[in-house]
């Protein structure tokens, strides 16, 4: 049997292709760190494969893990509105998390969880090439950008790496307790849009 070399390389090329549902399916599968010994459902995260803006939380709460999708309970419920507040659908945009998996009672999740896991964000990056990502809250900025500076020094200032502008964000859920953390998502989420007008 012949194998001719564009066939070969096809091959190869399909063998080695990364896409989202694959990220979906290991995600599901992955045993990489303790947080599968406690999970109900793996979160991947949701959104369009062509998202301009991703939007990246902490660790999967109770609701994300019984439905195995992220941001689906309260503070969700304010990412929604705030995201609506702009004009965005959350169809439209890549919403996801630094770990996948549900940490137990919602404990921040370890360091070696975030490095067991970083592989399915950076794909996930990779495969989506959005123009601005926003870590929300001081455990996804510290992960994503190695910043010591926290959320309340970082937010609502983008800054180009990479050629990617970075946007950080307090997150949703920091202003369900701080009810006037509220009012300066609504201003950082306005910024955000403005960044998004100007994106050529
Ligand atoms: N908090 C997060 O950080 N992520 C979710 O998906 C839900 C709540
Ligand atoms: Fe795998 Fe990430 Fe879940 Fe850990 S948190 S089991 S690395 S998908």
């Amino acid at each position: 049997m012949h194998i001719y070399v564009g066939e070969l390389a096809c091959c190869l090329v399909s063998m080695v292709e990364d896409s989202l549902e694959s990220i979906v399916s290991e995600a599901n599968a992955c045993t990489k760190c303790r947080l599968c010994e406690t999970r109900r459902n793996a979160v991947p995260g949701e959104g369009s494969r062509s998202a301009k803006v991703v939007f990246i939380g902490e660790a999967p709460g109770e609701k994300e893990d019984d439905l195995g999708r992220p941001f689906v309970g309260a503070a969700g419920k304010l990412l929604s509105e705030l995201l609506q507040s702009i004009g965005f659908k959350r169809e439209e945009v890549f919403i996801t998390n630094t770990v996948k998996c549900r940490p137990p009672n919602n404990r921040p999740p370890r360091k070696d969880e975030l490095a067991a896991c970083m592989n399915y964000l950076d794909r996930q990056l990779k495969l989506i090439r959005p123009r601005v990502i926003c870590p929300m809250g001081n455990s996804a900025i510290r992960t994503l950008l190695n910043q010591a500076e926290s959320v309340s020094e970082l937010h609502g200032v983008p800054f180009e790496k990479d050629a990617i502008i970075y946007f950080p964000m307090y997150h949703p859920a920091a202003a369900l307790y701080t009810f006037a953390l509220r009012k300066v998502m609504e201003e950082d989420f306005k910024k955000l849009k403005g960044v998004f007008d100007s994106l050529v």
